[in-house]
């Protein structure tokens, strides 16, 4: 049978800073034939690898901003981010945690550096995806999840090779615990030096592979090393991955939303006319209040 091909491996461009907090490589949008559509429901992918904050007093990161018609999905390898919204949604995400943000119909929130880890400083490392919602769900309330490490179902490979946390959907048998509002598979793969995984995800389901550490041969022929994504073609449901080494493999897919994208900043909606009604929305308070 044949397998779910590489469609390309995509280098990480130049980083840009996001308020003070975050430095990230961009990869969806991006000019490598991703664009909105081409990982939908994966709108945006900001990859901030491995870099050095100095010690801080004043926390770096992002003052209060709003987001409407999709979720933000945070996930922390290294470092500490404390999040705070309109709705009341808020904490402190560390090491292996997810925090799954739903914008909904408007929320103002804010992303900094956790204070304790910012008086001390250290690797920051960390990934920011945009998960869109369909028309419908783009009018449902904001919504907060926390997904610690702690409690993260887990798949273990055969043999101590690794193991599968699953923050969202299915692997095997085990269910993450996160809710999405359409079908969603997203879930940190971490194998040992040698150890291979195999994945199976219906062909029309967009799908992608960054590799967080380490390295990794996609079905023993395509090689993607540390900070790079593979998007992978639709031409079928499963395919292996290899780690040359001991690695860590964010596995993204889902099913497409076939709908019109109309985004701007930190909105993303159907229509023009909908985007603006959302800064309106905005401009007139209408997405809560958060204290700076
Ligand atoms: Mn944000």
């Amino acid at each position: 049978m044949e397998a779910r091909k590489v469609e390309l491996v995509a280098s990480p461009r130049e980083p840009h800073f996001v308020g003070d907090g975050f430095r990230v490589h961009n990869f969806i949008p991006s000019g490598y034939r991703m664009d909105m559509q081409r990982m939908s429901p994966f709108i945006m992918l900001d990859y901030n690898s491995k870099y050095y904050f100095e010690p801080s007093e004043i926390p770096k990161g992002v003052g209060v901003h709003p987001h409407k018609g999709f979720e933000t999905v945070t996930i922390a390898y290294k470092g500490k981010v404390e999040h705070h919204d309109s709705s009341g949604g808020g904490g402190v995400i560390g090491e292996g945690d997810v925090q799954w943000m739903t914008a909904g119909n408007g929320v103002l929130h804010k992303e900094f550096h956790e204070s304790e880890w910012s008086k001390k400083g250290g690797i920051f490392q960390m990934v920011q995806l945009w998960v869109n919602l369909t028309a419908k769900d783009k009018k449902s309330s904001p919504k907060y999840q926390s997904i610690e490490n702690a409690q993260m179902k887990r798949f273990y490979l055969p043999d101590n090779q690794g193991e599968i946390e699953v923050i969202a959907g299915k692997y095997q048998d085990v269910n993450g615990s996160a809710s999405t509002f359409t079908p969603v598979h997203l879930m940190n793969a971490k194998l040992k030096k040698g150890a291979n995984a195999s994945f199976s995800f219906p062909a029309h389901y967009n799908t992608a592979l960054l590799v967080i550490e380490g390295s990794i041969t996609v079905n023993s022929s395509e090689s993607v090393p540390t900070d790079h994504l593979a998007l992978m073609s639709n031409n079928a449901d499963d395919f292996t991955i290899q780690a040359t080494e001991d690695t860590i493999v964010l596995v993204l897919s889902g099913e497409p939303i076939n709908e019109p994208i109309a985004a701007h900043g930190p909105f993303v909606m159907n229509t023009r006319q909908e985007l603006i009604q959302a800064f309106e929305e905005f401009n007139q308070g209408k997405f809560g209040y958060l204290a700076d």
